[in-house]
């Protein structure tokens, strides 16, 4: 038994609230979610990150999210939303089935941005330098 809950939404075998479904992609309401509206949207094809997706399922990932956001965002009465991929257990990701988040904003929300930081001299061009040389690597 496949026991990745996201693939388990996919086949069926356990429930969802399903707003749209294509050949690569199912969307459906986060069960505890953000902000009324939240969705997401999972490729078919169990990936566990960003990372593992084939390159040939990133545009119908992509265009899934940009017609569904479009809608839902409508039918929230939201401005604004938040489009996001937790991508390890770091960043938040809970269910390593990879999905994108469209999470609709609305002014005073109260949903905080991230706090900023600030780099140190040379750092960012440092960085930059390191994140060019393992570019060349992937
Ligand atoms: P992550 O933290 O992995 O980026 O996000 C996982 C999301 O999946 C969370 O927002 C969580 O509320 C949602 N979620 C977890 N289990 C289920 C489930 O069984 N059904 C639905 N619809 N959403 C789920
Ligand atoms: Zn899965």
């Amino acid at each position: 038994m496949n026991d990745c809950i996201f693939c388990r939404i996919v086949s069926g075998e356990i429930p969802a609230t399903k707003v749209w479904d294509d050949d690569n992609c199912v969307v459906f309401m986060d069960i505890f979610p953000v902000s009324r509206g939240h969705i997401l949207i999972v490729p078919k094809k169990h990936v566990d990150n960003f990372v593992s997706l084939p390159v040939e399922l990133i545009l119908p990932l992509f265009a899934a999210a940009q017609k569904v956001a479009t809608a839902t965002v409508r039918a929230a009465g939201a401005p604004a939303f938040n489009l996001t991929i937790n991508n390890g257990r770091e960043s938040g990701q809970e269910v390593f089935h990879l999905h994108l988040h469209v999470i609709p904003r609305t002014a005073g929300d109260g949903l905080k941005t991230w706090p900023k930081i600030s780099y140190v001299e040379d750092e960012a061009v440092a960085l930059s330098a390191k994140i060019k040389s393992e570019l060349e690597k992937v």
